[in-house]
């Protein structure tokens, strides 16, 4: 094989990965409005945004856009471990 083609290869590979970096390096934005996800402003039972893995302290949520109170639940609650 000739040396170029190995160079080409790494230099997109490279290229290809410099480029993939940000997308997974960013959080992704919030994807469901409050009434896609059934959101509610008080507790499910035991389950509350609180308790939720997608939780951002104090008032935000990685998949609800807009903000949630920590008592609030909807359909996408995931329980912390
Ligand atoms: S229960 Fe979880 S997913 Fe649903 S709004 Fe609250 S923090 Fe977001």
């Amino acid at each position: 094989m000739p040396a170029g083609d190995a160079f080409r290869r790494a230099l997109l590979g490279g290229a290809l990965g410099v480029a993939a970096w940000p997308a997974r390096a960013q959080p992704l934005p919030p994807q469901l409005t409050p009434a896609e996800a059934e959101y509610q402003p008080r507790p499910k039972g035991i389950a509350m945004c609180a308790s939720c893995t997608l939780f951002v302290r104090p008032n935000l949520c990685k998949q609800v856009v807009g903000e949630v109170s920590p008592d609030g639940w909807c359909k996408l609650f995931d329980m912390v471990d």
